[in-house]
């Protein structure tokens, strides 16, 4: 009961009852019953007539006797009198009328009506003389009404202080009393359609042989009922009301059953329907139990059986607005290609204090989308948000427009949280299977950090952030006022910085590259870390980034130069010649002092440059592109060799390659770590070697973990190696003392 009173279903049902209760429901009551006797229109055929008395109203009571005397000749069945009686002005006229009615006896009675519907008390009425109406019958005329004062029903019979009066139409149809207190009247009569004479007819002898012979002949003074209004109709004459009321009790039951069977059927009808599997089919069955909820009572009404279609239809219509505004919201807030909410979702949900959030934009997502056929296009960005899913712990992804997606997770410290991205990050070297397809993906983070914003803002912040991420070639940004509320640490970097470089928190560690011709260590990357005394072992990639942000990565990189180069200088005192590599910083490659710098620290350092080797990342993030070409260009003129770093996961590999003079490519472990098991990225591989070797280039293949991928390499002609499996990168105390052990003849070479 409470899981319905839960659904869609229940709601709708709860808030038609507050409404009802409310008494709102009537208004849908009352638009239906106009409409629906508006459209039905029959006429009357009840041996009724109405004699109009307007012509003589005001002529007294003498003219009025006269009219009764020639209406008894005519021998109707029996006769109403519905008219002001203005005795006490004419005395003998006031005899003849009371000497009239005498004669009549049984078959004259009067009508008194109630000046108003829903109030039936002693002054409501106006009794006529008893000096001339004597022991006749007296009838009322009383009616109940709905909100606006349309007739709804009438009681029986009415008492007025203490005495029992019949109504107008029981009188007429014969039937004295119901199950109920009260009777419908059958609006579907066209009260247009009372057969009607007129008075002066009658004192002409213009009448119809046999017009009132056997009729209930109604005398009535003509105009309309103040304050009461008859369904389908505007007002009517009060006689309308008393023979729509005898035609619904010439039926053989007038009954109201109320709204609850229509409802009990509604409900039962819906949760049929909710079974029904295909959308169509149960649009089609709410359809049908509409109009049935429109058709039943009407139906039901033709034989005198009243229900009301107001609360049902009140439940069909909140249902059917919830379902729309469901499916509406649904459609706004899911992507159609992927069936994942959007973006509009998430940005439309509470996020909750302590989380962050993070936008991925896969980067060629368009181009990747446009070598699938369609019907691959949303299991694609499936398995992305699966392995995003898996990968962030969130279970819920959200999917954007253009290879965007999004999620909220813990917020962690900054350090953790990085590191946490560039795990997932790493999730996605693998390709992704779709079909037949395989697709290598690359992913830029965005991160809003900026807790206690809406939700929209944050979503957008980081978005932004993620598409800067992309612009940039960045892995990870952050949006842009979380980098205020990081200031602290930023602004203290430097310090920090300082300080680490001081007491040995940073460090650099050096990883041995191998030579394949010459089957000997020949070389190293010299990698930089920082042992954060509280923060712990801090990932470069993360510091760097940081260091970028705040402006300190100079000192870092000379810093590092200068380390490096103290190695190189060691390690070649050692005998063969032996090439250091040191990476150098998108942010740092434009720099207008760079090569000045670099040149005054080795002139310094008196180092042959030929012994250091450059790496540089492909990245679009390079802001002044041809200041970065120059700097290259110059810093080999010097005799620096450069290599290209990642090479082949950034955007423009082979642009980068006509436009840089490089001396070397950098195989990236990504292509390295699937070399026997990915066909695919032993093509890559081996025309890598090919294209490099062409154009007079070496390569390197880093990230080799394994002997067999080792021995590959070697057979497709790579000229150098690095990985886990030669050398993890190492202190250099720990590195210089393994790289004498394998020149150590003693031992011979690895
Ligand atoms: P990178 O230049 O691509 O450096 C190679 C990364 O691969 C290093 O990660 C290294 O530890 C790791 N690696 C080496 N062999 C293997 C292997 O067999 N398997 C696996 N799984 N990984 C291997 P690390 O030291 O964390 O450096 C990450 C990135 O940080 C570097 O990527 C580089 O872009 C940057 N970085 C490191 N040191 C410096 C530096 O002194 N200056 C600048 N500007 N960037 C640096
Ligand atoms: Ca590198
Ligand atoms: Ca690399």
């Amino acid at each position: 009961m409470r899981q319905f009173l839960r659904s869609t279903l229940g709601i709708a049902m709860l808030a038609s009852l507050a409404l009802w209760a409310a008494g709102l429901s009537d208004v849908v009551g009352h638009m239906y019953w106009n409409n629906v006797f508006k459209l039905a229109n029959r006429p009357v055929n009840q041996p009724v007539v109405v004699i109009s008395l307007d012509d003589i109203a005001q002529l007294g009571t003498e003219h009025e006797a006269r009219l009764l005397n020639l209406v008894r000749r005519e021998m109707p069945k029996r006769v109403f009198f519905d008219a002001r009686i203005p005795a006490g002005t004419d005395v003998s006229g006031d005899r003849d009328l009371r000497d009239a009615v005498h004669s009549f006896g049984r078959d004259v009675s009067f009508i008194v009506r109630a000046a108003k519907p829903d109030r039936f008390d002693r002054a409501m009425f106006s009794f006529p003389p008893k000096a001339i109406v004597g022991d006749s019958r007296i009838l009322v005329s009383a009616w109940n009404s709905n909100f606006l004062y349309r007739v709804e029903s009438a009681p029986y019979s009415v008492n007025i202080d203490g005495a029992r009066f019949s109504t107008v139409s029981t009188a007429l149809s014969d039937r004295s009393s119901g199950w109920q207190s009260v009777y419908y009247p059958d609006f579907t009569l066209d009260p247009t359609s009372i057969r009607r004479v007129s008075s002066a007819d009658i004192f002409a002898h213009r009448l119809e042989p046999g017009a009132l012979t056997g009729k209930s002949v109604i005398l009535s003074t003509s105009g309309q009922a103040p304050f009461m209004g008859y369904f389908g109709h505007e007002m009517v004459e009060p006689v309308a009301f008393d023979i729509a009321g005898a035609e619904a009790l010439r039926r053989p039951i007038s009954l109201n059953i109320t709204f609850i069977p229509l409802l009990a059927l509604v409900i039962v009808g819906m949760r049929l329907i909710a079974r029904l599997r295909a959308r169509r089919a149960r649009l089609l069955a709410y359809s049908a139990v509409l109009a049935m909820m429109l058709l039943l009572p009407f139906m039901a009404r033709s034989y005198g059986v009243v229900t009301y279609p107001d609360v049902p239809l009140l439940v069909l219509g909140i249902f059917g607005a919830i379902r729309l505004w469901q499916l509406r919201t649904r459609r706004i807030q899911h992507t159609s290609l992927s069936g994942l909410p959007n973006l509009v979702a998430l940005s439309s949900q509470p996020l909750g204090v302590g989380r962050d959030v993070v936008v991925v934009v896969v980067a060629r997502f368009e181009e990747m989308l446009a070598t699938l056929p369609r019907d691959l296009h949303g299991e694609f960005s499936r398995q992305i948000a699966r392995r995003l899913s898996v990968g962030s712990g969130s279970n819920e992804i959200f999917h954007g427009e253009g290879g965007h997606f999004a999620w909220t997770e813990e917020a962690r410290p900054l350090e953790m949280q990085l590191g946490h991205l560039e795990g997932l990050r790493a999730l996605f070297s693998a390709p992704l299977q779709i079909g037949p397809h395989t697709f290598d993906t690359n992913i830029h983070f965005g991160l809003d950090r900026n807790e206690g914003g809406d939700a929209s803002t944050r979503v957008n912040s980081a978005l932004a952030s993620a598409n800067e991420a992309l612009g940039n070639g960045r892995s990870i940004e952050l949006f842009e006022s979380q980098r205020l509320a990081e200031a602290p640490w930023e602004l203290s970097l430097h310090a920090r910085i300082e300080e680490g470089l001081r007491n040995g928190e940073i460090w650099m560690a050096y990883q041995p590259q191998w030579d394949f011709g010459e089957n000997r260590i020949s070389g190293a990357e010299a990698l930089i870390r920082w042992n954060h005394p509280t923060r712990g072992p801090i990932a470069p990639d993360a510091f760097i980034l940081q260091a970028e942000r705040a402006g300190r990565i100079d000192t870092l990189t000379y810093w590092v130069l200068e380390q490096a180069i103290a190695a190189a200088l060691e390690l070649n005192a050692l005998g063969p010649r032996f090439q250091m590599s040191i990476n150098l910083s998108a942010q740092m490659v434009d720099k207008a002092d760079l090569v000045t710098n670099f040149a005054e620290i080795v002139r310094r350092r008196g180092i042959d440059p030929t012994l250091l080797t450059v790496e540089v990342t492909e990245t679009s993030s390079v802001r002044n592109r041809p200041a970065a070409c120059h700097n290259l260009t110059q810093l080999r003129a010097m005799g620096f060799r450069l290599s290209i770093d990642d090479f082949g996961t950034g955007e423009a590999s082979l642009a980068y390659l006509s436009e840089l003079p490089s001396d070397e490519l950098k195989l990236d472990r990504r292509f390295i770590g699937r070399l026997l098991t990915s066909d695919r990225d032993r093509a890559i591989v081996t025309s890598t070697i090919g294209l490099a070797h062409a154009l007079n280039q070496s390569v390197v293949a880093e990230g080799i973990e394994d002997a067999a991928t080792f021995a590959v390499l070697r057979d497709l002609g790579c000229d150098h190696a690095q990985g886990y499996y030669l050398g993890k990168p190492q202190p250099f105390t720990i590195f210089i003392e393994d790289y004498r052990r394998t020149r150590d003849p003693a031992r011979g070479v690895v």
